[in-house]
């Protein structure tokens, strides 16, 4: 059987930013504080944790003193900054300036829409860390809207709306949003000048939406897909629904331990992909453990 992986999949510049800094800092100093998984994929935080990473949390840091603390590539908002300053701690920013940027952009707009008595909208998933960061820059006021879009409610379609997402979303459910808030202004009793308020910008990072149609692609050209990422990346997520809707005989695994052998029943061609979190170390092993099987 024929086995490629995908070269295009796994880290994005910004993550793999993230892992370098890490890994030259590790090898400084023997260790280093970590605010929140450097990575969305277990097996590569093991293999940091090992050259002596430690992972914190947002509690850990406010009690933390004198340290070093490494920022992820998904940002912080200002607080975390702040209690960095206070606490004596020295920041090691590997934010992705992708999202640096954005949040500069969100900043920006939130003032606008204060002055406006407007509505700051994010569509992403509540809770997570960019997504914390983004609102963070809007003094927490800003409105998420999930992959659900139940948030839909909770605006105020007679004020103006600025419309942002998260780097990691999927490309047309953003669209889908997009069109839901122009639907709804549209039958709200708003005068012209209102529903001339609504603003879309999407942010969605190129290194996730253009990988979208090379894996459409990629998924078409093999038999059996192999989908490797950890369960909690949101592009991972995103991109491994591209290639099941592209070729149904794709699976996804966090590691070779998860393959099963009747996968491959009359597969000649089986092509490995991952995440913008994937380590390409782990897509090598899933290969290397078909083989085996
Ligand atoms: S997906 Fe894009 S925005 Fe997110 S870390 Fe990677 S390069 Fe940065």
């Amino acid at each position: 059987m024929e086995i490629n992986i995908d070269k295009n999949s796994g880290f994005c510049f910004g993550v793999l930013n993230a892992i370098t800094v890490a890994e030259e800092q590790l090898k400084m100093h023997g260790s280093l504080f970590c605010l929140g998984e450097i990575v969305h994929n277990a097996k590569e935080v093991d293999r940091l944790r090992q050259m002596g990473l430690i992972i914190i949390n947002h509690e850990d840091l406010k009690t933390l003193r004198n340290a070093r603390v490494l920022i992820r590539a998904h940002g912080e908002p200002p607080q975390t900054y702040e209690i960095a300053r206070k606490n004596h701690i020295e920041i090691i920013d590997a934010s992705c300036p992708v999202v640096l940027k954005l949040q500069n952009r969100i900043k920006k707009s939130y003032t606008e829409m204060e002055e406006k008595d407007g509505q700051l909208i994010i569509f992403g998933k509540a809770g997570h860390a960019e997504v914390e960061g983004l609102v963070g820059q809007a003094e927490g006021k800003a409105i998420v809207i999930g992959n659900d879009f139940s948030g839909l409610d909770t605006i105020d379609f007679t004020k103006p709306i600025t419309l942002y997402s998260q780097t990691t979303q999927n490309k047309e459910e953003y669209q889908q949003l997009t069109k839901m808030i122009k639907d709804r202004l549209s039958k709200c009793n708003c005068t012209e000048k209102e529903t001339e308020g609504f603003t879309s910008y999407n942010t969605i990072c190129g290194q996730v939406s253009n990988r979208g149609p090379h894996l459409a692609d990629f998924a078409r050209q093999h038999d059996v897909v192999i989908f490797v990422s950890g369960r909690e990346s949101s592009n991972g997520k995103y991109l491994y629904s591209i290639c099941k809707e592209h070729n149904p005989r794709t699976w996804f695994v966090s590691g070779w331990d998860e393959l099963k052998k009747e996968w491959f029943t009359d597969a000649e061609k089986t092509g490995i992909c991952g995440a913008t979190s994937t380590p390409l170390w782990l897509m090598e092993e899933v290969a290397e453990k078909i083989r085996e099987l």
